[in-house]
């Protein structure tokens, strides 16, 4: 069972894109995007019940899994042991949409958010599918996001894959101040995260979310 990290000195948020978590350590952070699956969305919020695990969530809210399965994810919201972050409404490529689309994608899923969750998802977002420019940058900043959440190291389970290779690619990218995104999406993923949550510990790594490692307000 993994406990709340201790000894963690916040950094301030820093401007632009992040890819991994800031300084040396042994932190590793597992972000979890999208949920077009709910069986799989349920799975993580149970795997963080079961074992500690802390969780970054990239929630879209036009998926029905983050409200089917609120009443299991916002207990961990509240105790802090997971974070719920913005992954726009409903995954569109943010640089193909006008300012006033891209408006609507951020602030519609914040008010989802806020109304489910009791957060905004602020200041973390990840564009979908990563794409974004600098026009994007400056205006997710003026939206409150000052910071653009990527990732160094995936389980690229946003498609189907056999659960042995999500375990390889977690075995890969597992490490030290890695950023890893994994996808609740196909339920695969389902029969290897507790394999997943032993890589971590073999490699003794602890688990944290963003909000364990960013100074937000
Ligand atoms: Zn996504």
């Amino acid at each position: 069972m993994f406990g709340s990290p201790t000894g963690i000195t916040k950094v301030p948020l820093p401007k632009g894109t992040i890819y991994k978590l800031p300084g040396e350590g042994n932190l590793v952070a597992i972000t979890v995007d999208d949920g077009t699956d709910e069986s799989v969305v349920a799975a993580y919020a149970h795997l963080a019940e079961r074992t500690g695990m802390r969780l970054t969530f990239f929630a879209n809210g036009n998926m029905p899994s983050w409200t089917k399965h609120a009443p299991l994810l916002r207990p961990l919201v509240d105790q802090g042991q997971a974070l719920i972050c913005n992954h726009t409404w409903s995954h569109p490529d943010l640089t193909k949409l006008s300012a006033e689309q891209v408006a609507d994608q951020v602030t519609r899923n914040e008010t989802f958010l806020k109304n489910t969750y009791g957060t905004l998802g602020r200041p973390f977002l990840r564009p979908p599918f990563g794409y974004r420019n600098a026009r994007l940058n400056a205006q997710l900043a003026d939206l409150g996001y000052p910071v653009v959440t990527m990732w160094e190291g995936s389980f690229s389970d946003s498609g189907v894959l056999p659960p042995e290779v999500i375990l390889d690619n977690a075995k890969q990218w597992i490490g030290p101040q890695r950023l890893v995104i994994g996808h609740a999406n196909h339920p695969p993923v389902i029969e290897v995260m507790d394999q997943i949550v032993q890589v971590i510990k073999d490699k003794g790594l602890t688990p944290v979310h963003l909000g364990d490692v960013y100074a937000v307000s």
